[in-house]
């Protein structure tokens, strides 16, 4: 026994129903005819249901059996299979996530429901949540031909598509990329020749064809990620029906052996070993200064898996909190301290054990507001007429998703080690839940680009865009929120910690800033930033929930049945901030110091 899935649909109510205003949402055109904040809730519950009791079992399979590899084929458990196709054939993913479906949901209860699936089972996430990414940039820089041809099977999930950025020698450094693409008298059509690696899905016995959208350099082309083009490069090339026809000379050289996601294919592909593996170009060539086009569409693909990222580590450390709270129901050992002569107890009544499930509880509400809130926001920026909103979903579509990204991967890792531990020695053992899931989450933080180029991404670029316009007003957002809300009866230590902190944070942005003059400064820094500034957005949004939910138990009163819920979002708030807004208040105190260990140190001390 390894999975064992676990979560509730009622923080998720809270967020779609209580808090985001998904009205708004449900009124703009794109879907002012179809759902309605009412269908939430039987939406939430069948996707739950349905993570539960049929993706879930899958689970065991992928992390016990994994995939095999024989004679360059990929053999992944019936198992995936059945999962992979009952969520797309029930509209979960595929044509959920198909703009022009009538029947798709907002991006953001399609990821409210993501989070079930992921967590259900993790190591076919790579397999159904790639294609609708993928099929994207065919819908948004394809020719109608492409279009046509691709976009309908790939968001149905009857074909899967995979992004192909990575090769041996260029990880993080896509620049270096050397796959090559050489024209061909047919316009639009290149003959692509290369190696990638990592790549999710990237070979499978799951779907009738596999579309892998390629970054190639053609030739001539500029050096770096400025001369890269995106290709359409399908396993079978797609016959006249519109079928798998021919093989496209793609072939799978081995699965990657990992500590997680073991039934997800991660494989070495080799294209065009034979000279005659075509690839169809989105958009135009490079101009006459070489700059391609590929890296800037690739992006659409990548910010959305980064998001997705970041709900992934929400999704598994959701259920390893899930788990842990019923095992420290369960476990009786010790004495509790309030009452040691009431004999043995259960550890849920320790404090430390109760700590552990704070910590978890608090981050995963805060991870779960920033995902989803950051997807409402896509959907304004999708699907809002109103000017005034587009310009503010850019604003928070820029700043929020490396934090997303990163925080939320990063501190997911730490929310199940909290897990684990409260297994005791149990939860370092296979026999129990929590340590599939930690070997599962680990993943999340390295791909789609490192926490450290998420980092960069924030203290480099999106700090600094437009003269510090943009983030300034991503932290004028929170400054508003602050002097609205300050006074609120019951919570003035906790604003007045916040509101501390706040100015510390902005005192430590000035100290860095002046520091980053210095090379290699802003570098071994942009992590802590980018935490420090994760704190801080969790912070606000867990006050802005807790506000409402104490409004709910004046309400309510304490006899009622959802109290437990609403005292819950309230505590959440109450311990982040008295527990872990600190934090960003002592880093002023790092920040200051303004070491250089780093940067002086020579490398060899580390060799001896
Ligand atoms: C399970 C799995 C699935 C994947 N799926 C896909 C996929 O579908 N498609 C795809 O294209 N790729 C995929 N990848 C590849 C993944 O995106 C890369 O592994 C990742 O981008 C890092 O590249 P790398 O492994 O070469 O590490 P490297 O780039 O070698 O980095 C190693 C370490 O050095 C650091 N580092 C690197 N350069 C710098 C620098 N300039 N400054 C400071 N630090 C630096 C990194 O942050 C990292 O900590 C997958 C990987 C895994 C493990």
């Amino acid at each position: 026994m390894s999975s064992n899935f676990m979560n509730t649909t009622r923080d998720q109510k809270f967020i779609l129903k209580e808090w985001l205003d998904m009205n708004t949402v449900f009124a703009t055109d794109r879907f002012k005819d179809g759902y309605t904040v009412d269908d939430l809730d039987f939406i939430l519950d069948n996707a739950l249901k349905g993570a539960k009791e049929v993706v879930g079992p899958s689970c065991e399979d992928s992390d016990q059996i994994g995939c095999q590899f024989e004679n360059g084929k990929v053999i992944t458990p019936q198992s995936s299979k059945d999962a992979y196709f009952f969520i797309v054939n029930n509209g979960f993913a595929g044509s959920n996530v198909d703009p022009d479906d009538e029947s798709a949901l907002p991006m953001t209860v399609v990821w409210a429901l993501n989070e079930y699936f992921i967590a259900a089972n993790p190591s076919i996430q790579t397999l159904w949540l790639a294609n609708s990414g993928a099929a994207g940039l065919i819908r948004d820089f394809g020719s109608e031909e492409l279009k046509n041809t691709y976009c309908p099977k790939m968001y149905s999930g009857e074909w899967a598509g995979t992004m192909d950025l990575t090769e041996p020698q260029a990880g993080s450094d896509v620049g270096d990329s050397t796959t090559k693409a050489i024209p061909t008298d047919d316009p639009g059509v290149y003959l692509i020749k290369g190696t990638k690696c990592f790549i999710s899905g990237g070979e499978q016995d799951i779907t009738d064809n596999i579309i892998h959208l390629t970054l190639a350099r053609i030739e001539g082309a500029a050096k770096g990620t400025r001369g890269l083009s995106l290709f359409v490069v399908p396993k079978y090339l797609p016959d006249a029906d519109g079928n798998p026809g021919l093989w496209n000379d793609i072939n799978c050289a081995g699965i990657e052996h990992k500590l997680g996601h073991r039934g997800s294919p991660t494989c070495v592909v080799n294209f065009g070993e034979e000279g005659t593996c075509k690839g169809f170009l989105l958009g135009n060539p490079p101009g006459e200064d070489g700059t391609g086009a590929g890296m800037m569409q690739m992006f659409k693909m990548m910010n959305e898996e980064r998001l997705m990222s970041g709900l992934s580590g929400c999704a598994l450390a959701a259920s390893a909190y899930h788990n842990s709270v019923e095992y420290a129901n369960d476990r009786i050992q010790g004495r509790a301290t309030t009452n040691p002569k009431a004999g043995r107890c259960n550890i849920i009544k320790h404090e430390d054990v109760k700590r552990m499930l704070m910590y978890q509880k608090s981050h995963i509400e805060a991870f779960r507001a920033m995902i989803l809130s950051t997807f409402w926001w896509v959907d304004i920026e999708n699907y809002s007429s109103d000017p005034d909103l587009h310009q503010l979903a850019k604003i928070f579509l820029e700043v929020n998703t490396p934090i997303v990204k990163a925080y939320c991967s990063d501190v997911s890792l730490q929310c199940i080690s909290e897990a684990l531990q409260i297994y005791g020695g149990y939860g370092f053992s296979e026999e129990y839940p929590v340590a599939e899931i930690y070997r599962d989450a680990r993943i999340y933080p390295i791909w789609e680009g490192t926490n450290y180029i998420q980092s960069l991404d924030l203290v480099g670029r999106k700090m600094t865009m437009r003269k510090g316009q943009v983030f300034a007003a991503w932290v004028k957002h929170i400054e508003d929120f602050v002097a609205a809300n300050k006074e609120a009866a019951g919570f003035e230590k906790e604003f007045e910690i916040y509101v501390n902190a706040m100015a510390k944070y902005g005192e430590t942005l000035q100290t860095l800033m002046a520091l980053f003059a210095t090379p290699g400064m802003a570098q071994q820094f942009a992590t802590r930033v980018l935490h420090a500034t994760g704190k801080l957005w969790a912070g606000k949004l867990l006050l802005e929930m807790a506000l409402i939910a104490q409004k709910k138990i004046d309400e309510l009163g304490t006899d009622h049945f959802d109290y437990p819920f609403y005292a819950g979002k309230v505590a959440s708030a109450r311990f982040f901030i008295k527990n872990i807004i600190p934090e960003i208040t002592a880093f002023l105190e790092v920040a200051k110091n303004a070491d250089t260990t780093v940067l002086e140190v020579p490398e060899e001390i580390f060799f001896v």
